[in-house]
């Protein structure tokens, strides 16, 4: 069986924040040799979408690892996209995580990519060489009315040039594997990799599953119940049911795991011991 693919992703820093602190990051990264690691891309009022061209200079020219730049189709245009394409490439980036972004309040979509393979389409046309990533919902994209309409809009995705998906945060496996039947069914054969976050805080794992329209099971229920009031042990148990969600996704035969570090090597690498031996093939 072929060796699961392992990657990572990274933030850039506050805008106004020390530059400094990705500096921390990729040296707590060190020594995990991930295929890429990826960077994600702020479209809101606050953003510096300059950002993560520069984070992605540092990764693939300074830490000479692979990586995927991530980019948002909503407030964008031709030109914009044109632009950050060049930016891209004198960052050494050859890879992009093709996504549509969440509105932003009072700030009006420009109506040229309304969906992320829109930008896919566009960007493989313009640069056919380039490897295009998608984002990918195992418990259905919350605009969605179904898991199967949301599946079926992603096979128009991966029509637009998209070879590898990559999922959003989920606590429960079963929810993995439905969706990777549904895929099945509608034609959807490129690499699915499991994006895993770890538990840090009870208030965190509230906000992005709310975020991201992902439900919390009884057994993480039943750690935030335990320990939300005891940071060091709720953050111990994430670790813990990471490092099992990833043995049992890799058991069945899952493509890659995504470590969504936020930002948090210690965890990260907590997990990484834990794990690292089944990333082998047979
Ligand atoms: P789309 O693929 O466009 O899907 C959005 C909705 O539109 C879905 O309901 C879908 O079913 C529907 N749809 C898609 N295509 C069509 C079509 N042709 N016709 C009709 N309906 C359609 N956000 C950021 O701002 N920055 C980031 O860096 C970032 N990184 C992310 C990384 C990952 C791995 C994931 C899973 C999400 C990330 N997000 C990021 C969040 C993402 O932008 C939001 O989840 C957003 O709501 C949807 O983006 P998308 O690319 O999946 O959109």
């Amino acid at each position: 069986m072929h060796a699961p693919g392992f990657s990572l992703e990274v933030f850039p820093p506050r805008r106004n924040g020390p530059v400094r602190t990705i500096y921390d990051t990729l040296d707590g990264l060190e020594g995990l040799s991930p295929d890429f690691i990826s960077v994600t891309y702020g479209h809101g009022s606050q953003a510096d979408r300059s950002a993560t061209a520069r984070i992605a200079s540092t990764i693939a020219h300074e830490y000479h690892i692979p990586v995927v730049a991530h980019l948002t189709s909503l407030y964008a245009d031709e030109a914009s996209v044109d632009e950050t394409l060049t930016a891209f490439d004198e960052a050494g980036v050859n890879a992009i995580l093709a996504l549509r972004g969440d509105p932003v309040e009072s700030h009006t979509p420009t109506g040229v990519f309304p969906h992320a393979s829109d930008l896919a389409a566009y960007i493989h046309r313009r640069r056919p060489d380039m490897t295009l990533v998608g984002a990918c919902y195992p418990e259905g994209h919350a605009d969605s009315p179904s898991l199967e309409e949301d599946v079926s809009n992603l096979a128009i995705k991966v029509s637009a040039g998209v070879s590898q998906l990559i999922t959003q945060l989920f606590y429960d496996n079963e929810d993995f594997y439905r969706f990777m039947d549904v895929c099945a069914a509608h034609g959807i054969t490129v690499p699915i990799c499991a994006g895993i976050m770890p538990i840090i805080s009870e208030k965190s794992v509230r906000s992005m599953a709310s975020r991201g329209g992902s439900h919390i099971p009884p057994k993480v229920e039943a750690l935030l119940d335990r320990w939300g009031d005891a940071p060091d042990c709720l953050r111990s148990a994430g670790i813990v049911y990471a490092s099992e969600q990833i043995a049992d996704l890799i058991a069945n035969g899952v493509a890659g795991i995504h470590l969504y570090t936020m930002n948090r090597p210690s965890t990260t690498r907590r997990i990484w011991r834990n794990v690292s031996g089944l990333f082998a093939s047979d």
